[in-house]
């Protein structure tokens, strides 16, 4: 699947300078909602994710997303696998798994992201799951923003990236853009100001 032109179709690359939520910058933000606005793609984009996890034998009772972007590409796949979906949120910035969804000791869960980036509230939403008595068998997302080593892909992770070595991570593509430190950041030498994407109709 052409997953970056998909994104370019569905207008979801976007181009500027933005403010990531690890408080880094970066030229290019890809917006999945925008993707996932269209029920027909992101129906064939988790069949492609199903298909790939199923062929390297992952077996999963339930799929966990970390609210709120995860929950679209995580609900899409679970209809793909056939399993049951539930969801983490942030109360007061903890993760947390409420609205009595129950994790069985031993119930085989898969983390689904949007993007992965580091992998940081992947990783906090399996922390919970596991905290329930879960079992992580594997994490998954539409894309990979580069700093993690997915399954099937040349790229090597870096020693930011916040997910476990011992699962395996599925992802559809990889999206490497450089991303910066503020006090780096050659856009910010430039004049302008990083915006948060969403925050001003983005
Ligand atoms: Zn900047």
């Amino acid at each position: 699947m052409q997953i970056e032109q998909i994104y370019k179709d569905a207008n979801a690359l976007l181009e500027g300078h933005f403010l990531l939520s690890s408080g880094k910058h970066s030229q290019y933000y890809l917006q999945s909602a925008k993707v996932l606005e269209n029920p027909k793609i992101a129906e064939e984009l988790a069949i492609a994710l199903a298909t790939m996890i199923q062929a390297h034998g992952v077996e999963v009772d339930t799929i966990c997303s970390p609210a709120l972007g995860g929950v679209l590409a995580g609900y899409e796949l679970a209809r793909s696998l056939g399993k049951r979906f539930i969801f983490a949120e942030r109360v007061n910035g903890e993760m947390t798994i409420r609205r009595g969804f129950d994790i069985k000791e031993g119930e085989k869960i898969l983390v689904c992201e949007d993007i992965i980036t580091t992998g940081g509230s992947a990783l906090e939403a399996a922390r919970v799951a596991q905290n329930m008595g879960g079992v992580i068998v594997g994490y998954a997302a539409l894309a990979n923003r580069g700093f993690c080593q997915r399954v099937g892909s040349e790229l090597k992770g870096k020693l930011t990236c916040k997910l476990p070595n011992d699962v395996p991570f599925f992802a559809l593509a990889d999206f490497e853009f450089d991303i910066y430190e503020p006090t780096e950041c050659p856009l910010c030498k430039l004049g302008t100001k990083a915006i948060k994407p969403g925050s001003r109709g983005n």
